[in-house]
């Protein structure tokens, strides 16, 4: 939780490649294409090659799409692509039992594989949920028997929201339900001497797949003989920014926390595209292993003896998470008023913005500021709740008065920072936060102490510059000041730390916190200078992101290479990824696949345009009635494929119209949520 190591797991093989162990995490994408049409398959398996796609997926809906797995391999092979392949199964067994003769890997998903049963309530003795696991035993053992056979390795997929219904009225649609669904198939795997296999805990909701995968790997490792490697990835993530922005947050989070072999970013767009984005987020971590030099085979014996130790060893208290890893709770923090908002408690995460304009340049910094507290735009506009300005000398001071002049109300919402304890008393009584930074844990002196004590009107932000020092040292420099002022009763603090390692930074902050009992609010700062945009997204994603999902934070400001409105948006949609600050529309959009009938980017577009401004209400838009509705999870509103261009629209989990045109679906949709009194007018 503190410092990055990849846990080491047992490889395994997809034909001749391997993932798992020491070996790079993989890219994967799946296609879109409909697998019966042999030529649109081939090419578009041919551009994800092109595009650097280490592993690529199809869908098996039918045993005849897995007969013409066998066209599409030989062809593949023909044209000299040697791109594992892996076979996409939902519900039918014996498409499963075809599908492995053509390819290398094939996902099963324990939700609808093999059930036989209803369970629709908890109404049922043991001795049924046993029977019914017989039969999940008994339908699953030939599939096992054929894949060691043939030499082919099986991911057991899990999905939140199809999950079987046994599972669900034993452990509801939850995490632990989940991982149960994933370890019974294990077990079985195991049983039979078969373990060539991996998992992944896949979800819409970016908290719930973290939480998931996390509480199977803390359950799996203690239970099976392996630590089997994970294929992660977060389901229906949408497109655009906010699609990439929840991948890279679900992802990368895990990729801290040293789980993850293989990924696959699902875009509702050209799976081309999702390749770029999935190597941006593994990029960190591959260049990690390079250079540790961690390479080649992993022995088994020494798989086992590395997990049996992981098993004796306690973890110090120190070593503990300073969170619940497995369910989320904000951390509890004493809330401050900054600009008459509140910051901290139980109140929204605010965004603030950074402008490098120099205060001397009066006009131009002026119209910055103006633009990015958006003061001549509508209300509910994006913007920068908070902008801070830089104060470098104290013939700065003159310009600073101006400026806060001509803001006039709106001045209540500029910052300043200063890296200069000797401007930080003239700036206290001036703006309602002052950030001071400490370079590299200076101390800071008496003045400073009485400075405070003086201080009517602004909240002070200390902020310890992190460059050379070591990981450790913002936590202990922050507590030891938090510590002090603490005890001589200043209220209106807050913390934070300017670092591009921001998950283990302000995880030890919130440790060293802790243990002394310090509420004080967290402003969580990630400073990065990726080389292009993507990377930038990617990188501020994760490491804002990943704290947010676990509850730590109270603001955030990110200072990268983007523009102004890009990073704002970046912020707005990294809280809303976590759940944590809902500013618009969430949709919840899966990628399609060869079971989609009907345009489903053009209807993504389309709906978006309509209803984004929606604040909080959640949209699914799926590409097929087999798994949409279960996998669209929590959507207030849905909007489902029902076959050739005919759509479902769902309210919750209840179908309320069936089958219409494609045509009239979206008008439909709008209507629904009116009638439902859920709609706004945009502004
Ligand atoms: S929900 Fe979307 S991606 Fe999943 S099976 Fe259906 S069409 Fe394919």
């Amino acid at each position: 939780m503190y410092q990055y190591r990849r846990r080491l797991t047992r490889e395994v093989a997809f034909g001749d490649m391997f993932l798992g162990g020491y070996q790079p995490i993989r890219v994967e994408s799946m296609t879109n294409t409909h697998t019966m049409d042999t030529a649109a398959t081939v090419v578009q398996c041919r551009k994800l090659y092109e595009a650097g796609c280490e592993i690529i997926r199809l869908t098996v809906p039918t045993e005849k799409d897995a007969e013409n797995l066998r066209n599409i391999r030989d062809q593949l092979r023909r044209d000299g692509i040697d791109t594992p392949l892996v076979a996409d199964i939902h519900f039918s067994a014996r498409a499963a039992l075809k599908a492995l003769e053509f390819v290398e890997n094939i996902r099963i998903n324990p939700g609808n594989y093999a059930t036989q049963q209803k369970f629709s309530s908890s109404d049922y003795t043991a001795e049924e949920y046993l029977k019914e696991l017989e039969h999940v035993r008994e339908a699953f053992t030939p599939l096992v028997e054929k894949a060691r056979h043939y030499g082919v390795s099986m991911r057991i997929g899990t999905n939140h929201g199809s999950l079987s219904d046994r599972i669900v009225s034993r452990y509801g649609n939850s995490p632990e339900g989940m991982v149960e669904a994933a370890l019974e198939f294990a077990r079985i795997c195991e049983e039979l001497g078969y373990h060539d296999i991996l998992f992944s805990m896949k979800s819409s909701n970016v908290r719930v797949m973290i939480q998931s995968y996390r509480l199977l790997v803390e359950k799996g490792d203690a239970e099976l003989r392996y630590a089997y490697p994970l294929h992660l990835g977060v389901t229906e993530a949408g497109d655009g920014d906010e699609g990439r922005v929840k991948s890279a947050m679900g992802i990368g989070a895990l990729l801290e926390d040293g789980l993850g072999d293989t990924i696959r970013v699902s875009l509702t767009e050209d799976p081309v595209n999702e390749v770029p984005v999935g190597f941006a987020i593994v990029k960190k971590y591959n260049d990690f292993h390079l250079v540790q030099g961690d390479r080649g085979h992993v022995p088994l014996k020494h798989l086992v003896e590395s997990r049996n130790k992981q098993a004796t060893q306690k973890l110090t208290p120190h070593q503990l998470p300073p969170f619940d890893p497995f369910s989320y709770k904000r951390r509890v923090t004493s809330p401050i008023t900054l600009a008459e908002i509140a910051v901290g408690g139980d109140n929204l995460p605010r965004v603030e913005t950074e402008v490098s304009i120099s205060l001397s340049a009066r006009d131009a910094i002026f119209e910055e500021v103006v633009q990015r507290l958006a003061l001549q735009k509508p209300k509910d506009a994006i913007r920068s709740e908070f902008v801070s300005v830089r104060l470098n000398d104290a013939a700065e001071l003159d310009a600073l008065d101006a400026l806060l002049c001509k803001l006039g109300d709106a001045g209540r919402s500029l910052v300043v920072s200063t890296g200069d304890i000797s401007l930080f008393s003239r700036l206290l009584n001036k703006v309602s936060k002052v950030r001071l930074d400490i370079i590299e844990g200076e101390m800071l002196g008496k003045d400073f102490l009485k400075d405070l004590d003086n201080n009517r009107l602004a909240a002070v932000e200390l902020c310890f510059i992190h460059e050379h020092a070591g990981i450790a040292a913002p936590a202990a420099v922050l507590a030891h000041i938090a510590e002090k002022l603490h005890k001589r009763g200043v209220e209106r603090l807050l913390f934070s730390v300017m670092t591009n390692q921001t998950v283990f930074a302000y995880r030890r902050v919130v440790q060293a916190f802790n243990s002394r009992s310090l509420t004080y609010p967290l402003m969580v700062r990630y400073s990065g200078r990726a080389s292009g945009r993507l990377e930038g997204l990617v990188d501020s994603s994760i490491q804002a992101g990943t704290l947010f999902c676990d509850g730590i934070g109270d603001l955030l400001a990110l200072h990268t290479a983007l523009s102004f409105e890009d990073e704002v948006n970046l912020a707005f949609n990294i809280l809303q990824g976590a759940r944590v600050r809902m500013t618009k529309t969430e949709f919840i959009s899966c990628p399609g696949c060869g079971r989609t009938y009907f345009e489903l980017e053009k209807a993504v577009t389309a709906i978006k345009e309509r209803t984004a401004h929606l604040k909080g209400l959640k949209i699914g838009i799926m590409g097929c009635i087999v798994n949409g509705p279960g996998e669209m999870a929590d959507a207030d509103f849905g909007y489902v494929g029902a076959g050739k261009n005919r759509i479902s629209l769902y309210v919750g989990r209840e179908c309320v119209e069936e089958n219409i045109s494609e045509l009239d679906a979206v008008d439909r949709l709008i209507g629904l949520i009116r009638e439902r009194g859920k709609w706004v007018d945009a502004n």
